[in-house]
């Protein structure tokens, strides 16, 4: 059995004071309900600035919120002004990345390639790649929801090891901050077909053991709704991770 993740990615907001009030918001917000007892897990994923701080918050007050980095570089360390190596994401006590998103791929060029060295990056330093993929609506238009994602996810596993600790996010660029999430079906469709090109890759117990979220346009009112697909275990959230409100009756979501 899979673990829900709800993994709230705040892209370029928040900064680190906004952070620390953010987060104790958060906490206080969902103490009461489930949170901490392992039936769901729940992930935030601040700027690299805010890391350190959101760090020292989670320890202090032991708040069961996994860390998460929004990027790094394919490279360990050396002369590659203003990029962040994994080694100090760990160092940091983050225990996943999200890479190969969507407005880094548009925005910064990242190939299926860079994606893919970025996984090995994440994997050498004992990190979780959160993987992002997703068909844009040109694509959708000409190749259907699924090829493209799939595509993107076979070079992305390529030279991954079968036993690696790995999170797959399906995110239609089209659904992406648009309003418009996909549907439920059109969702467990690309996440099905998405688990078995990790079987392919990594085997039926990765297949098996692998979390494969859905992301774009997740809120409190259709949470649920993805939640009861089969395939679909968690969400990849943007806007509604930034509004405690909303972002914890996601947390909280029923089956
Ligand atoms: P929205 O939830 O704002 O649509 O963003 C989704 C996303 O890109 C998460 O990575």
């Amino acid at each position: 059995t899979r673990t829900p993740f709800i993994a709230g990615n705040w892209k370029m907001n928040l900064d680190h004071l906004q952070a620390i009030a953010f987060v104790q918001k958060l906490h206080w917000t969902l103490k009461d309900a489930k949170h901490g007892d392992d039936s769901v897990e729940v992930g935030v994923f601040p700027p690299f600035t805010d890391l350190r701080t959101v760090q020292t918050l989670l320890d202090a007050d032991k708040i069961p919120f996994a860390l998460g980095a929004q990027d790094l570089s394919t490279k360990d360390s050396g002369a590659y002004t203003g990029e962040i190596s994994g080694a100090f994401l760990s160092k940091l006590t983050c225990k996943y990345v999200i890479i190969g998103h969507s407005e880094r791929r548009e925005y910064h060029d990242e190939t299926d390639e860079v994606v893919a060295a970025k996984v090995q990056a994440a994997l050498r330093h004992g990190l979780v790649p959160v993987i992002c993929v997703g068909e844009t609506a040109e694509d959708l238009e000409k190749f259907g929801a699924s090829a493209v994602p799939v595509g993107q996810l076979e070079v992305a596993l390529a030279g991954v090891p079968a036993g690696a600790d790995i999170v797959v996010a399906y995110e239609p660029v089209w659904a992406i901050g648009s309003g418009q999430a996909a549907t439920p079906d059109q969702a467990q469709e690309v996440c099905a077909k998405l688990r078995d090109v990790i079987a392919d890759k990594l085997g039926p117990d990765a297949a098996a053991a692998t979390r494969v979220l859905y992301g774009g346009s997740v809120k409190a009112a259709n949470i649920a709704s993805f939640m009861r697909e089969p395939d679909v275990d968690g969400a990849l959230v943007g806007g509604a991770s930034l509004v405690v409100d909303e972002f914890s009756a996601i947390v909280r979501f029923q089956k």
